[in-house]
């Protein structure tokens, strides 16, 4: 690995040092790069890389694989950010710039799979922060990460923003051939002016349908996350429309809605994002968010009904290659233009 315009620094004695793996050493770096600008790296040799989800989760799977901590994609309603202050770092703009490293990560995941109290259970990844996020396109990590699933024939699913996971295309082909592989994009929406302010370090939406699209006619089933749906800003009926037809164009072979959520860490900086650029919209959030992280469940009812209409009108499904898509490419959407009346009422 070649590190050009690098400062390092091995520290040992600092408290967040401690929090983050307790009497381990941490390799700080920053590359002198436009790329990594104002990005500080955290390497650190991590002594377990499978982790096993609480059970009180909501989450759908048992065991993940988080080679990063902190993202540089920066969205500002990212629900990991509260998992920065477990390790004394900022969940504002330090999870955005101060990324931890876990260096070691398919040696470890390599030898945990080969132990016998391992039974091969599915592993989900992109589960906390992205695995292809820009920093793996320095470190590199998922090549060897997804060797070591394919040696053993591990099932596995990835969920990312990156289109970097196009460079490991050929290595998720080789481990469909002998195991269950599944990949999602995210995508909440299309509209440019909200990707920009809101998932400022993200590749534009149509460049990760290009990775849907790819995927699939590949034969990597793909499916679409689309989330968040953002109250307000990218829920209205022509705005779904939108974000749906271009996720059936991509050939997508499902989508998953998923409203918005804003738990302790993510809701502070979301707030201050919102009170910053959509400052006519905090009373109605605070409103729908006045119970808590999720927004009310007719609200969710709400979206899921309208997305899965949507999806059966355009067609979203499986497609076989060389099969013509069923819709045209997507239309522009217009831009919002300040305040004004939406559709939804609220309690
Ligand atoms: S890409 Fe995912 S993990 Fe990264 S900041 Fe956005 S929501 Fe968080």
């Amino acid at each position: 690995m070649r590190w050009e315009n690098l400062t390092v620094e091995t520290r040992h004695d600092r408290p967040a040092d401690a929090a983050l793996f307790g009497a381990d050493a941490v390799t700080t770096r920053t590359f002198d790069t436009p790329e990594f600008a104002g990005i500080t790296f955290h390497e650190i040799r991590a002594r377990s890389i499978l982790n096993r989800v609480p059970g009180a989760s909501r989450m759908p799977f048992e065991w993940t694989v988080n080679p990063y901590r902190g993202c540089t994609h920066a969205c500002v309603y990212c629900f990991a950010r509260k998992t920065h202050s477990y390790l004394d770092l900022d969940t504002g703009t330090g999870f955005d710039t101060q990324i931890v490293v876990k260096v070691n990560a398919p040696e470890l995941l390599r030898r945990q799979l080969a132990s016998t109290r391992w039974h091969g259970e599915h592993v989900a990844m992109g589960t906390n922060v992205d695995c292809y996020q820009r920093a793996e396109g320095r470190y590199r990590l998922m090549p060897g990460i997804l060797t070591a699933l394919r040696d053993r024939a591990n099932p596995f699913s990835i969920l990312t923003k990156g289109t970097l996971v196009l460079r490991d295309l050929d290595l998720l082909r080789q481990c469909a051939e002998v195991t269950d592989v599944g990949v999602s994009v995210s995508v909440g929406f299309i509209d440019t002016e909200l990707w920009r302010t809101v998932e400022p370090g993200t590749p534009a939406p149509e460049r990760r349908l290009d990775v849907v699209r790819t995927l699939t006619d590949h034969g990597i089933g793909c499916g679409v996350l689309m989330a968040p749906v953002i109250p307000f800003l990218g829920d209205q009926p022509d705005r779904l429309r939108a974000t749906v037809r271009a996720i059936a164009a991509s050939g997508a072979t499902s989508v998953t809605p998923l409203a918005l959520h804003l738990r302790p860490g993510a809701r502070e900086w979301f707030m201050a994002w919102l009170a910053r650029h959509h400052p006519y919209l905090v009373r109605r959030y605070e409103r729908l968010y006045a119970d808590g992280a999720y927004a009310p469940k007719w609200y969710q009812r709400r979206i899921t009904r309208q997305v899965h209409e949507l999806a059966e009108e355009y067609g979203i499904g499986p497609t076989r290659a060389g099969m013509p898509r069923r819709v045209p490419p997507p239309e522009p959407v217009e831009e919002p233009t300040g305040p004004g009346p939406t559709q939804l009422t609220l309690i």
